[in-house]
């Protein structure tokens, strides 16, 4: 039977490699009936706003969405079209793996690590208050007058909200992920020992869920910034790691870095029963129209969503077919040359044909 998958073409590079992680999916013989939905600056050119209802509509009714990157345009109101998706779906994990695949340049070889972000509250949640406003000046008032600390007058103020809600389905995700996908262990990822009322708890609850897994994956506790520098000494380490949202953010990224960057960095935001599957990297709107970028992450979030749609061969297929192109360095985009400015590089749409080569051999 055919999936129904919800695409999100994005905007930016977001076309092109939506295109090519499209085409590599449909080439794996599952069948899908994509289900378009236009967002991002596209939609507010369109049609007046950049995140029009039919868009969660759509992936609610479907399930799935495969999604390109989309630009967040300055002085829109939005912080992030993107976050708003995830907010607006409960697509509360984040789940960013990170491989080695041998032809891409890295510093280290055999990492296969992942990081599960948690993707609906700490600073993110987007609770803040200007520098300057009445409200911003009532609840520095307010907080001076409770607290025994002092908030400069003049500040802005950014809420970190953790929840046990929210730190329980998190973190029982990532268990339940180290279980399914037969890895070993759980690393809870925080700044406990600074802020005890919102990583605290997030470490609490980690230590509580943690407990349900004894005897099946094993549980370390680590602090956020001795973990930086664990990752670029000695990544190998780790396997699962759980954060709250902001450093998954930043330590996801620098996880990318370690396998050869955003070009190749694919990532999935799961909810209760939906998902939406798109790569770690952004836009990068000067590349646009191009035919230059590396369709990699884009495919490889394709591969992943393959995999949640309980086409495990397909997926496989699919990621031996990219692990191939990448290892003979041919058909590559310029940011895996040894020399970016090679003129052999391969335009998006010519490593996605290669990598449909490799999978009709
Ligand atoms: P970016 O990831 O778009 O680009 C940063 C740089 O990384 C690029 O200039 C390019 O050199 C490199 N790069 C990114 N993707 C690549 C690829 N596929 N192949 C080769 N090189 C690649 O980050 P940015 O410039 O900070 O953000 C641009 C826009 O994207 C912003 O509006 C931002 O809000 C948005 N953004 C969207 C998402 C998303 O859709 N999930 C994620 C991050 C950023």
């Amino acid at each position: 039977m055919a999936h129904t998958v919800t695409l999100i073409p994005g905007d930016g590079i977001g076309p092109e490699v939506s295109d090519a992680a499209r085409r590599c999916v449909e080439a794996t013989g599952v069948q899908i009936r994509w289900e378009e939905a236009i967002a991002g600056s596209t939609a507010l050119e369109k049609f007046g706003e950049l995140l029009p209802a039919s868009v969660i509509d759509s992936v609610k009714k479907n399930k799935v969405a495969l999604k390109g990157p989309m630009t967040t345009p300055i002085g829109t109101g939005f912080r992030s079209v993107n976050v708003a998706i995830r907010h607006a779906l409960d697509l509360y994990a984040c789940v960013r793996p990170a491989k080695t695949y041998a032809g891409v340049k890295s510093r280290y070889k055999d990492i296969d690590l992942v990081v599960v972000r948690e993707n609906s509250e700490d600073l993110y949640a987007g609770i803040e208050f200007e520098q300057g406003k009445p409200d911003t000046a009532a609840l520095i008032a307010q907080i001076n007058k409770t607290s025994k600390k002092h908030i400069r007058e003049d500040s802005g103020i950014s809420i970190k909200p953790i929840s046990r809600y929210a730190t329980q389905r998190i973190v029982t995700y990532a268990f339940e992920y180290a279980l399914r996908n037969n890895r070993k262990k759980v690393t809870a990822i925080t700044k406990a020992n600074i802020m005890k009322f919102t990583d605290g708890l997030f470490l609490k609850v980690c230590r509580e869920v943690a407990a349900n897994y004894a005897g099946r994956i094993a549980f370390e506790e680590a602090l956020v910034d001795n973990t930086a520098m664990q990752l670029v000494q000695r990544p190998h380490q780790f396997d699962v790691l759980v954060l709250p949202n902001l450093y998954g953010d930043i330590l996801s990224d620098l996880c990318a870095g370690l396998v050869g960057g955003l070009g190749v960095a694919p990532g999935a935001n799961i909810g209760d029963g939906m998902a939406v599957f798109e790569a770690v990297h952004g836009s990068a709107p000067k590349y646009a129209g191009m035919n230059k970028v590396n369709p990699t992450a884009m495919i490889l979030s394709g591969m992943l969503m393959l995999r949640y749609l309980g086409e495990e061969k397909a997926a496989l297929r699919l990621e031996q077919a990219v692990q191939a192109v990448l290892k003979e360095g041919t058909d590559v985009t310029y940011d895996l040359k040894a020399d970016r400015n090679d003129p052999s590089a391969a335009g998006t749409k010519e490593m996605a044909d290669a990598i449909i080569g490799k999978l009709k051999q």
